[in-house]
């Protein structure tokens, strides 16, 4: 049933060497979508090209940091360019995070976050317009946090990221809605990933994300990349401008 496939479909997922974005390539190449992926490790990346080749999905993949504007035009032509100026499905994966007291922050980190996090978001999703337009049916997803919609301790300004990429999906949404194209964001609590693998080795730590998380454990990178699928099928047609959490149930959680 073609609701529920990605078939004939192109994608752009940024960050999809590990975590999360790896997991969405996946999920996405194994539901039939061709799919052009990046990330600054180019040993990474061919490692993972020949890994999703023997699993039969196709992806490509350019090496680009998103925190700077040239790279994000470099990849967009390329992506351009092996879909014939079309795109359906825009994944805005790539976040990065320094965890440290509000006061204690820079102004090169504040940029950096901010570039990484946001502006690259934003950014792609200008350059993806006319490409996510010219192919009839498009659709944006942000990863963002549980952190942008409550204070959850993982320091302000990835709050700040993240909150702004809530509204940024509201906005697009309805902007955007005249040319087909939906926006979606996902927004995780803890997931089995890289980025906070160390975090969740510390038993205390982990004891306290437990003892917040109704179904009592982390995620698994799967968990997200299979709400991600289903928001870019035609399944999801009617559902646009939507945060919906990945997150055990915490953010419902008053007290227990
Ligand atoms: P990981 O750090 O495990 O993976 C990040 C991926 O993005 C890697 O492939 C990495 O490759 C790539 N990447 C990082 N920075 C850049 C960059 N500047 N340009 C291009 N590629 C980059 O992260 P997660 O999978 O955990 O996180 C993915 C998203 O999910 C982020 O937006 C994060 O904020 C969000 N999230 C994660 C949660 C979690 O608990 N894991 C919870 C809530 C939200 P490389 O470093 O080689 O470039």
């Amino acid at each position: 049933n073609s609701r529920w496939c990605l078939t004939g479909l192109t994608a752009l997922v940024t960050g999809g060497t590990r975590g999360i974005g790896h997991a969405v390539v996946e999920e996405l190449g194994e539901l039939g979508a061709q799919v052009h992926t990046c990330s600054r490790n180019e040993a990474e990346l061919s490692g993972c090209l020949q890994e999703w080749a023997s699993k039969g999905f196709t992806v490509t993949a350019s090496v680009c940091d998103v925190s700077s504007s040239s790279q994000r035009q470099q990849l967009l032509d390329k992506a351009s360019s092996l879909f014939d100026g079309k795109l359906n499905i825009l994944i805005n994966n790539v976040g990065t995070n320094i965890r440290k007291p509000t006061i204690e922050y820079t102004t090169e980190e504040y940029s950096m976050i901010m570039a990484t996090n946001l502006e690259s978001a934003f950014h792609l999703c200008q350059l993806a317009y006319p490409l996510l337009k010219a192919s009839g049916v498009g659709s944006i997803v942000f990863i963002s946090s549980v952190a942008g919609l409550v204070h959850i301790g993982s320091g302000s300004i990835y709050g700040a990221s993240k909150g702004a990429m809530n509204q940024l999906t509201k906005n697009l949404a309805c902007e955007w809605a005249k040319d087909n194209i939906r926006c979606n964001c996902v927004a995780p609590w803890y997931i089995r990933t890289s980025l906070v693998e160390h975090l969740l080795e510390n038993k205390e730590f982990l004891d306290k994300i437990i003892s917040q998380t109704p179904l009592r454990r982390p995620g698994e990178p799967k968990e997200v990349s299979s709400l991600v699928a289903f928001l870019c099928m035609p399944a999801s047609s009617y559902i646009t401008g939507q945060i919906i959490s990945v997150d055990g149930g915490m953010t419902v959680n008053g007290f227990s």
